[in-house]
């Protein structure tokens, strides 16, 4: 099964071409990595994916539906910001309740929902607490829970974990691996650290100037590298 289908997505600003011709069928369930260097046009093909741009041409699919001109928030996608983006005057627990409370969900159900995710995310215990009581890890959580409580069919990561230090990286890095896959969700994460998506991936797909040069497992990208750009970003053997 397909989950995400792109067809020919070109992306301009103004002159610039930042997506040129891009084209990537994600499956259901899997965890896609978008790895290239600062500049390759990473965050505006996830944003394109979550509708927050609209590609200059080309068309996108969920499920084989054309949702190319469907607004993000009718689009059930999960964001989450390498800064995090919590909301400064609102504690954690309205902070991960907020996609629901937009839905106008009922509120015992809010509940429900707010106490499982943080539940699994290990922050329970924090949901009284403003995000400036938070350390870095503890806020990147309840940025993950924020985006997975609305069970979202996509869940779209840019660099999540690059404001952390190495430990705790690996260690969120870790969990929001298990959690993608106990949940079947489809991740496609976004990174410029070959480290990260050769740990995490189902597949990666190497970008270069908009232009994605190989898709692949990683152990393909990584032994069988077609090009010699994407061999020298990801270190392989030579
Ligand atoms: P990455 O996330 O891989 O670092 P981006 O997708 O942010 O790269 O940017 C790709 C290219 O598109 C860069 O050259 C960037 O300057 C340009 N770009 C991104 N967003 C805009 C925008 N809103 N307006 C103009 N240029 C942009
Ligand atoms: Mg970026």
């Amino acid at each position: 099964m397909v989950k995400v289908t792109l067809d020919n997505i070109t992306k301009r600003f103004g002159d610039f071409e930042a997506l040129k011709r891009v084209s990537l069928e994600i499956a259901d369930k899997e965890f896609m990595a978008l790895l290239g260097p600062s500049g390759s046009g990473k965050s505006t093909l996830l944003y394109t994916i979550a509708g927050i741009y609209r590609p200059t041409s080309g068309r996108i699919y969920f499920d084989g539906r054309d949702v190319t001109d469907v607004p993000p928030k009718d689009r059930n996608v999960g964001l989450v910001f390498q800064n995090w983006a919590l909301y400064p005057h609102m504690k954690v627990f309205d902070n991960i309740a907020f996609p629901l409370e937009l839905r106008k969900a009922p509120k015992d159900e809010i509940a429900k929902k707010v106490r499982e995710v943080a539940g699994m995310l290990h922050i329970e215990n924090l949901l009284d607490r403003y995000p400036w009581q938070l350390s870095g890890g503890q806020q990147q959580r309840v940025a993950i829970a924020r985006a997975l409580v609305k069970e979202p069919d996509v869940l779209l990561l840019d660099e999540p974990l690059s404001n952390l230090d190495a430990l705790l990286r690996l260690e969120v890095r870790a969990e929001l691996k298990r959690l993608q896959k106990e949940l079947g969700i489809t991740a496609v994460y976004v990174t410029h650290d070959q480290a990260e998506a050769l740990a995490m991936a189902d597949r990666i797909a190497v970008i270069k100037e908009g232009v994605i040069l190989q898709v692949g497992s990683p152990d393909d990208v990584y032994y069988r590298p077609k090009y010699r750009f994407v061999g020298g970003f990801l270190g392989s053997p030579p």
